[in-house]
């Protein structure tokens, strides 16, 4: 026979090229397990369990108008809004989304956090719930009101800095990017809220540039 080949030889070759494509594709397995794993999107139960000390929970009662108890499943964005009633208080505003419970007013209207004057922070709603805040996107965001001095309704200094402060962690937690996945109420209905961050839009960029900043800050604290 002329052949060179031994067929032994041949069927060694094969079972090292199988070998190999079953290595490469154990290797992929697991490589794209990592990478999901990391990108993986920690649960609002997650975020929840580690708020950070300056918020303090006060939660609404479980009702159909501002406390609706269905789940929210994951976290898409974070929105920002503004109390829309100049002067008062993060205490005032969560007991009157509080008060909608009796269905006397028959308004729909909550929010995950209140950022206050003095830069203090009240829960109305755990991360694992919905909250009544931004119309369409209520089912996959977390909503932040805002509590101002004037009729403007530019945040003050400290209620600024607390909003920064806590916009940045809800990213770092949820992996959100502080330009993309912070809107405004605004983005969502068109509604002019936050008012001065709809009527100064480069008030806006400014904002987003500090939840960034923040962002990176706390980052780096942390490493
Ligand atoms: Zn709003």
């Amino acid at each position: 026979m002329g052949r060179r080949d031994d067929p032994q030889t041949d069927e060694r070759l094969k079972f090292l090229l199988l070998c190999a494509v079953l290595a490469l594709l154990t290797v992929a397995v697991i490589l794209t397990a990592a990478v999901r794993l990391y990108l993986r999107r920690p649960s609002p139960a997650e975020v929840e369990a580690k708020l950070p000390s300056y918020v303090t929970r006060d939660l609404l009662d479980e009702n159909e108008w501002s406390r609706p108890g269905e789940p929210l499943k994951r976290v898409n964005a974070i929105v920002l809004h503004y109390v829309g009633n100049p002067g008062t208080t993060a205490q005032a505003n969560r007991n009157y989304f509080n008060s909608l419970a009796d269905g006397a007013l028959e308004i729909y209207a909550s929010s995950h956090f209140i950022v206050g004057l003095e830069g203090e922070v009240l829960q109305c709603v755990p991360l694992t719930e919905i909250a009544y805040a931004s119309n369409s996107r209520n089912g996959d965001t977390v909503s932040i009101e805002v509590c101002h001095p004037d009729e403007t309704g530019e945040y003050g200094p400290a209620a600024y800095r607390r909003v920064a402060e806590l916009t940045a962690w809800l990213c770092r937690e949820f992996r959100l990017d502080p330009v993309r996945d912070v809107i405004r109420h605004y983005d969502v209905s068109g509604k002019p809220c936050p008012l001065y961050y709809v009527d100064h839009p480069d008030a806006w960029e400014r904002l987003l540039a500090d939840v960034a900043a923040e962002l990176a800050r706390q980052e780096e604290t942390e490493s």
